[in-house]
């Protein structure tokens, strides 16, 4: 990517619409200025903003054109991570790069601190880069930071991304609807807090659609079990993407039986999601995107009607 302007500002959208969100009397912005940033005098500065930023599932050309051009203006960039290295590599060279973590267990930052940092950020008039994997408003606490933000009156704007239910299934070669097979599709989290009682097994198990499980490989056996128990068949479709859309990425695919016994086999690790339903079949027709081959796994999935 053509590396821009080092200091951006004067490209950044400055419409007033983005403080739309900021609460009555919070400090407003000053519109079409660029100065008052990175100094030491912080009661002069103005206020900055947040753009929270979808990365998409590792593979940086899926990176929307808007989040190409703001990670090039930022000047803090706080990440999460599942944000890919190639993504990373795209943020502007000399700004500064905060890992935030949230790795299961290995938080580099508590949730409470990375809200009081960004807030700090912006009241220092930092352009503040929050670049989460995938889609910031899928699983990814971004309603949670956003809401914090509006709540102390933070100017922020909200990026979409890929979110890896559509990356892990494109690059698998798996279509999430298809007229034969899938008239809805389904995202769930997997990661249960208590049991497997909290989901809605009933809909879930319903035939005709297809079911996108997020953090869900520590439980495959439990959340499988379940979907058996409530009607779907042993033998129903099932795969598990790892490290979706990146030169690492594996796929496994097999039944609601058998892929609990391929994962383990094949020592699949998170990130990696699960994609349940009979759109899993096409990807032996379907399945385009070929990692160095040694990374390939592939299992014939069962013929099923
Ligand atoms: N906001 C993210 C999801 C965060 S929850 C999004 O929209 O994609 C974290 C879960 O996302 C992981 O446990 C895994 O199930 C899934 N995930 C994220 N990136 C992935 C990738 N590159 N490959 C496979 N699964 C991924």
């Amino acid at each position: 990517m053509r590396e821009s302007k080092e200091d951006g500002a004067n490209a950044l959208p400055m419409q007033a619409s983005r403080t739309g969100n900021a609460v009555p009397g919070a400090p407003k912005r000053k519109a079409g200025s660029a100065t008052g940033r990175g100094g030491g005098n912080a009661a002069l500065h103005e206020l900055g903003i947040v753009y929270l930023v979808g990365a998409g599932p590792g593979d940086p050309e899926l990176l929307t054109l808007k989040a190409a051009r703001l990670l090039q203006q930022a000047d803090v960039c706080v990440y999460d991570h599942l944000v890919s290295n190639d993504v990373l590599a795209l943020v502007r060279r000399n700004a500064e790069l905060i890992y935030a973590g949230k790795e299961k267990s290995n938080h580099a930052l508590p949730q409470g601190d990375i809200n009081a940092l960004m807030v700090a950020l912006a009241r220092k008039g930092k352009r503040v880069l929050r670049l989460k994997g995938g889609d910031p408003f899928i699983f990814g606490r971004g309603g949670e930071e956003m809401q914090f933000l509006a709540e102390h009156g933070i100017p922020f704007e909200v990026v979409p991304g890929v979110t890896s239910a559509s990356g892990a299934s494109t690059y698998a070669g798996i279509p999430l609807t298809h007229r034969d097979y899938a008239q809805a599709c389904v995202f769930v989290t997997g990661h249960l807090k208590s049991g497997t009682c909290e989901l809605d097994w009933e809909m879930l198990a319903r035939r005709g659609q297809t079911v996108v499980i997020y953090m869900g490989m520590g439980q495959i056996e439990e959340i499988f079990g379940a979907l058996k128990a409530h009607g779907l068949p042993g033998d129903w479709p099932a795969a598990a993407i790892e490290r979706a859309t990146t030169p690492k990425q594996r796929v496994v695919t097999g039944t609601l039986t058998t892929l609990p016994g391929r994962v383990a086999h094949a020592a699949l690790k998170p990130p990696a999601l699960i994609v349940v339903g009979q759109v899993v079949k096409l990807r032996g027709e379907l399945g385009w995107f070929d990692t160095d081959g040694e990374n390939l796994i592939t299992h014939a999935a069962p013929a099923h009607a």
